[in-house]
């Protein structure tokens, strides 16, 4: 039996026929950058996050350069966000200039760590950027209480995030500003690249439309130097279709998610293998499902060679990557983040996964255990 990790093949033959037409739409119109289309998709997704303000942007990368921009960061100011997250998270703060400062997550959620946040914090710090990591809210709560105090605003990135929620409110409005990325593997997937910003503060909303499009208001008069950062309009068309699916899907993954638990019952008992966590009152939507395990790396290539996809995400946290070397960090000074690095695993968890699939993923692993 052969698992990839994603098959949007697979999604794409459920949803042919409209995706087809959307396509077909734009071309007629012939229109590509912004406009009607992208307007339209902007509001169902304001609608959708329950915010404000939505405006469509080039990718999540760029959504959370724009926010950071759209709050005024400068070189020399503190950014605190978590090391353990994809490359963007620290790389849109690095490209402004200001200091990543890294805060720790905690070892069941993999989110950012609110009792280490508050002494990291200084009169530089200037933004504080949690991660939504792989589909679960951080503890949005505790993170705002500390910012409040000093008046810092929160920026979410939300990119893995889209539709998830807690006790506190849904990924995108939980802070000051949400950053959503429409990459193809994100449970909301353009063809191509594409991001959002959602935000319930107007003048914000208005920075960032205005800062998308080179700092112009009115088109060829610049107070500000922006960047060109739209979303087009064939990812909108595309994105209309797979918005009405969206909930529905993550409805699936999140069926799976369970069900792996249920399936890894025995390896969690023998400490094998360590599920994730849903906190109570969490809306987790599973962009992955990453489990914790003994010898990961030799698994990983078991699992390769049975068929089977997987990832590491991811295998080097920010604090340890070449280019942040000048921040001054060490192995051991994340300790939960570089452990997390270490040994975790995702495992195929898309809606089109079957319970056959699942159950041979699972009886994999655990032959693996038995063999080793
Ligand atoms: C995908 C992702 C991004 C960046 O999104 P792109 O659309 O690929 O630029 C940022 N942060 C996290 C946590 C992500 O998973």
């Amino acid at each position: 039996m052969n698992v990839p990790l994603l098959d949007l093949k697979a999604q794409y033959e459920t949803i042919r026929n409209e995706i087809d037409a959307a396509v077909k739409e734009v071309f007629e119109s012939q229109y590509f950058i912004l406009g009607p289309k992208v307007k339209e998709f902007e509001e169902q997704v304001a609608e959708y996050v329950g915010a404000g303000y939505a405006i469509g942007c080039a990718s999540g990368t760029d959504a959370l350069l724009l926010a950071l921009m759209a709050i005024d960061i400068q070189p020399g100011d503190e950014v605190i966000t978590s090391p353990y997250t994809f490359f963007a998270t620290g790389g849109s703060i690095a490209r402004l200039g200001a200091k990543i400062v890294f805060c720790d997550i905690k070892p069941d959620t993999y989110n950012m760590n609110p009792s280490l946040l508050e002494h990291l914090i200084t009169d530089r710090t200037k933004a504080i950027i949690p991660v939504h990591l792989f589909g679960l809210m951080a503890e949005m709560d505790k993170i705002n209480a500390i910012a409040a105090k000093k008046n810092i605003p929160v920026i979410e990135d939300a990119a893995q995030a889209i539709g998830s929620s807690s006790p506190f409110g849904k990924a995108g409005v939980a802070g000051t500003i949400g950053c959503f990325s429409f990459f193809p593997s994100k449970n909301l997937g353009a063809a191509g690249d594409g991001g959002m910003v959602t935000t319930n503060n107007e003048n914000l909303a208005e920075k960032l439309r205005i800062l998308r499009v080179h700092g112009s208001k009115p088109k060829y008069y610049h107070h500000v130097v922006g960047i060109n950062s739209r979303l087009d309009a064939l990812q909108a068309a595309i994105l209309q279709v797979k918005l009405r699916y969206l909930d529905a899907w993550s409805e699936e993954r999140r069926e799976n998610a369970l069900t792996y638990n249920r399936l890894f019952s025995d390896l969690t008992d023998a400490d094998m293998v360590t599920t994730p966590v849903i906190p109570e009152g969490y809306g987790h939507i599973f962009n992955q499902y990453v489990i914790r395990v003994k010898n990961r790396d030799d698994l990983k290539d078991y699992l390769k060679d049975k068929g089977i996809g997987s990832e590491i995400y991811y295998p080097v946290p920010l604090h340890l990557q070449d280019c942040f070397k000048e921040l001054g960090c060490k192995k051991g000074d994340m300790p939960e983040s570089e452990k997390a690095a270490d040994t975790t695993l995702a495992l195929p968890v898309y809606p089109e996964l079957t319970d056959e699939m699942q159950k041979y993923v699972v009886e994999t692993i655990r032959t693996f255990y038995r063999e080793t």
